[in-house]
């Protein structure tokens, strides 16, 4: 071990750690395996000590520890990110925050909780009471709150509540500064933003206070198509019906369902689906609205949570990747958002240019007001240079890709920039920049006295 690391350990007092390298480097790591790029790039990265917090002082003592040693610090929650989110490039202190996990209050309709909370629990105890998260990732049985706020961007509610961006989404967060004497700060409403997506680069988060949604009796439906197209015009009809309160609409291009091993009885031989998850006191008008569109619904059950049972959003979001790379390692993925004014064109035109190639599947999501799709196609992997060529086709057509090949926020991002809200606060609260280095590649590390 580095002099640096022996003289942290000695400052962390009664922090628990962990320093066996087996353990911290299986902690040093997430999905980062489903692109065959950061594979290459970070298959043997590990951090070289182990942090478990369980309370916010912790954090704080950690924090301090390394902004006086010089030792880089990057969070860690579930460990589901796909880009080496919580992988720590330059070693140091991965900490990890599940064990806190406590909700600190809950009032009709907020919640505020410890970001080790997973997104399961938070459900569960939420809904006896008439009330649920908004959104979620398809990760909700393993990821946790934090890490969802600063690692994800939306998922299973997005249809009806948009990303994590769109304001009022996220409350307030209260984070703590990377400096000798870290400072704990709350921002509320608007200044919530800095630590969105921001992978941990602009402070650590202790606690979230997030606005919750009605909790409907949610029924998972599948609705078979004869091709993508009616497939996706059935699910814009669905898209489009604000009186339909749904969660989940989901079309996916065969051949993509016969991966689905589970619901073979509900994927025919060529049919493109339409997967929903749709309140029951809706079920009747969104039967009437898929009919219409040519969809025969083939699957029809209570969203089921519990082990041993798997809910239909697990073949939705990036578990439809995951469901191909459980049988064919040599395929990859794509998260691309369809201009609103011509979705279903410019994904059909994706269709045709690929072929094969790609295995379309899309997920509809209001974004800044308006109804439309983003899309995770699956995509056979041959060469990067090939994979950044699909990338700039899909580009030059108009649809924004956030490239999952790549490490950094900047490049992962749909705009090529880093947030400027978020570059900026960054100076203020991690002026050394050790908070999990190299991610934000456009704040350039300041020399401190090590
Ligand atoms: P981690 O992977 O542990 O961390 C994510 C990032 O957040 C890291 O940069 C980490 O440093 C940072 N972080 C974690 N906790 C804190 C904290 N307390 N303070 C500061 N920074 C912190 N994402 C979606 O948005 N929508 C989806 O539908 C979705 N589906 C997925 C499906 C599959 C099969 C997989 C593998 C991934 C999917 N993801 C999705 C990505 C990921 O699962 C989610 O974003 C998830 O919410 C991340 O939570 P986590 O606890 O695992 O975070």
């Amino acid at each position: 071990r580095t002099s640096r690391i022996e003289n942290l350990l000695q400052d962390l007092g009664g922090v628990p750690v962990v320093t066996d390298p087996q353990r911290v480097r299986k902690r040093s790591r997430d999905f980062f395996w489903y692109s065959p790029v950061l594979n290459e790039e970070l298959k043997d990265v590990s951090g070289e000590v182990l942090v478990e917090a369980t309370s916010e002082a912790h954090v704080i003592a950690t924090a301090a520890a390394c902004a006086r040693h010089g030792v880089p610090l990057t969070v860690r929650g579930g460990g589901t990110g796909n880009y080496g989110q919580c992988v720590p490039l330059e070693g140091g202190v991965v900490l990890d925050i599940m064990g806190m996990d406590k909700i600190e209050w809950h009032r009709a309709d907020v919640v505020r909780a410890e970001p080790g909370i997973r997104l399961n629990k938070l459900d569960d105890t939420l809904r006896p009471n008439g009330w649920e998260s908004r959104m979620h990732p398809s990760t909700k049985r393993t990821a946790s709150l934090g890490g969802f706020i600063a690692g994800g961007s939306g998922g299973v509610g997005s249809v009806t509540w948009g990303g994590l961006v769109e304001p009022g989404n996220i409350l307030a967060a209260r984070i703590v500064t990377l400096e000798a004497e870290p400072r704990v700060i709350e921002l509320r409403a608007d200044a919530a933003q800095k630590i969105n997506r921001a992978y941990g680069t602009t402070g650590i988060i202790t606690a979230l206070e997030m606005p919750l949604a009605p909790a409907y009796p949610w029924i998972d439906i599948i609705v078979a198509f004869d091709s993508v197209e009616a497939a996706l015009k059935g699910g814009q009809a669905v898209a489009y019906a604000d009186g339909i309160a749904k969660k989940l609409v989901t079309p996916i291009g065969w051949p993509l369902p016969s991966y689905f091993t589970p619901l073979k009885e509900a994927a025919p031989e060529g049919k493109s689906l339409l997967l929903c998850m749709i309140a029951q006191n809706s079920i009747e008008p969104f039967k009437d609205l898929v009919r219409r569109a040519g969809g025969t619904i083939t699957h029809e059950k209570p969203t089921a949570e519990e082990p041993g049972s798997i809910p239909l959003y697990e073949y939705c979001w990036n578990h439809s990747t995951l469901q191909v790379l459980k049988s064919d390692r040599s395929y990859t993925y794509l998260q691309c958002l369809y201009p609103a004014d011509r979705a279903i064109e410019s994904a059909l035109k994706m269709v045709d240019i690929f072929g094969d190639e790609l295995m379309p599947h899309f997920e509809f999501i209001r974004f800044g007001g308006k109804m439309t799709f983003s899309g995770l196609p699956v995509v056979r992997y041959t060469t990067r240079e090939r994979l950044w060529e699909i990338i700039a086709i899909h580009e030059d057509n108009g649809i924004m890709v956030a490239n999952p090949h790549v490490v950094t926020l900047e490049d992962g991002s749909r705009h090529k920039r880093a947030n400027a809200d978020q570059f900026g606060f960054k100076g203020e609260v991690d002026p050394l920049g050790l908070l999990n280095p190299g991610k934000m590649r456009s704040f350039l590390r300041r020399s401190g006295p090590f």
